[in-house]
């Protein structure tokens, strides 16, 4: 590992990642890498968890795609120079803004999302100019070893490369000092993250989990949002970061909103067999997640077969003290929590660690702003769930015990970036007001340049120049 990132170090010092061609054309690579072998990718992801076609396009691949596409066409105008004013003290000159790859990176990934979530930092760490050191996760063998293999194959291990293997590799990647750690996965090791990575004072982008809820008012259109809640809760088995954790409803739609979670679930009737419904990763998060679904409060569903890794979709009824709502559920389990009145559920909200998501049903505009201005929350939807993944232009993180830093487009360009600040003044002019003598008259003239005059110093400078 350590001659890896020396490696990688003596490459970047070469300003080889630098131009915007070279970004370009490793961004081509790894677009035509990943089309080349679509097939391959769906059949990995599958044997691992049996996520389905349809799925691994629209989760994985598609979102892959549209970010290199973007950065492809985006590339100039975020490398430019950004000019900033400037100040009458600092005239004749310019101000500008130099935004410089940060270096070295460490891209660590989780498995729920195993393409998407490598994949896409790795783009924004390619856009910015830097050097990756992948370690995809262990957990889904398959997918891990095939991407590992890919980009292997494809690119110089000088500018990119994958370390394969769980926490004595990745405990031993931490060790080593990255210029920036790009870290998804749980909230327990984004602390271990956080804390080796400050031993080299290394930024650090961390995409953590946690509860994020949903809201659902009196007044909502109770069909619409019932679909788009059940898609988003059982869309790879309840195993996505932004998943609504729980359902907050108020009472007086409850009895509906079951009876329609009960409808749609039946409608689409989710099934492994289908390629509609995702495997549990392994045996251990099956056996977790069972063990929160307490039998006599389930309401809908509640088979599983551990050993097959399947947990059919299940609503269970729920109280804030309750066992499955103490952690991040990360399986397609459903608590219902019933409340009278928005205060209540948003006090109970802002009691917890900062959710990474927040869904909200309403058509009330007080109902909307009050959510918003009082709850503080990675990012959300109105009226939808999960949906603000998929709008590129919104920088995607958490906030608090959710995470730090975004990305996403522009904002992942940002992440691995540093933006130098720059002023630029010419030879000609140099005033003689900061150099010493500091006579009375200079500080009166420095105060007017500088706009920072005072009734006092206004008089002072009329007795000078009396
Ligand atoms: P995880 O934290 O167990 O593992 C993530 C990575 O860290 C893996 O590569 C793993 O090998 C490594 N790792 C695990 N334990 C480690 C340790 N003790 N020391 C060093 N490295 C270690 O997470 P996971 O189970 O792969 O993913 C699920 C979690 O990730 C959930 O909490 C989910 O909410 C979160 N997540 C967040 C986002 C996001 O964008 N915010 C996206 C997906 C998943």
């Amino acid at each position: 590992m350590k001659h890896i990132i020396e490696a990688q170090r003596a490459f970047f010092n070469t300003n080889h990642t630098k131009p915007v061609e070279f970004r370009r054309a490793q961004l081509e690579t790894l677009k035509s890498l990943i089309q080349r072998n679509e097939t391959a990718l769906e059949e990995a992801i599958d044997a691992d968890y049996g996520k389905g076609r349809f799925n691994t396009f629209i989760t994985e691949l598609y979102v892959v795609y549209d970010e290199i596409d973007v950065a492809l066409r985006q590339l100039p105008d975020w490398t430019r120079h950004r000019p900033v004013a400037t100040d009458l003290l600092n005239s004749p000159g310019q101000s500008y803004i130099v935004p410089e790859p940060l270096g070295v990176s460490l891209v660590i990934g989780p498995w729920n999302y195993p393409y998407q979530l490598t994949l896409t930092p790795i783009v924004a760490a390619i856009a910015a100019g830097c050097t990756v050191v992948l370690k995809p996760s262990e957990l889904t063998p398959h997918s891990s070893g095939l991407i590992a293999r890919l980009l292997r194959e494809a690119f110089d291990p000088r500018f990119l490369a994958v370390v394969e293997g769980g926490i004595p590799e990745t405990t031993a990647l931490l060790a080593e000092k990255f210029d920036v750690i790009f870290f998804t996965g749980s909230v327990p090791v984004g602390k271990i993250v956080y804390q080796a990575a400050a031993k080299h004072l290394t930024p650090v982008i961390l995409e953590l989990g946690g509860k994020s809820p949903a809201i659902v008012e009196a007044d909502a259109r109770l069909d619409v949002a019932v679909r788009r809640l059940v898609w988003a809760k059982f869309l790879n088995a309840g195993q996505t970061c932004i998943a609504p954790d729980y359902l907050c409803v108020h009472r007086s739609v409850e009895r509906q909103v079951l009876d329609r979670i009960a409808e749609e679930l039946a409608r689409i009737g989710y099934d492994v067999a289908s390629g509609n419904y995702a495997r549990i990763v392994d045996r251990r998060n099956a056996a977790r997640i069972v063990g929160l679904i307490e039998p006599d409060k389930v309401l809908l569903g509640g088979e599983h077969d551990v050993d097959a890794r399947i947990i059919v979709p299940t609503v269970v009824r729920a109280d804030w003290d309750d066992a499955v709502m103490q952690e991040e559920i990360f399986g397609p389990v459903l608590p219902v929590l019933v409340y009278d009145t928005i205060d209540d559920v948003v006090d109970r909200i802002k009691a917890r660690p900062k959710p990474l998501a927040l869904y909200l049903f309403t058509e009330s505009e007080a109902i909307k702003d009050k959510v918003l201005t009082e709850v503080s929350f990675g990012g959300g939807c109105i009226n939808d769930a999960l949906m603000h993944v998929a709008n590129g232009d919104l920088p995607f993180g958490g906030v608090g015990d959710s995470g730090t830093g975004s990305y996403h487009r522009e904002a992942g360009f940002r992440a691995f970036s540093h933006f130098k600040s720059v002023l630029d003044r010419p030879f000609v002019d140099d005033p003689d007001l900061k150099y010493p003598p500091h006579t009375e008259e200079k500080l009166a003239m420095l105060k007017a340049v500088t706009g920072m005059t005072s009734a006092a110093a206004d008089e002072a400078g009329a007795g000078h120049a009396r």
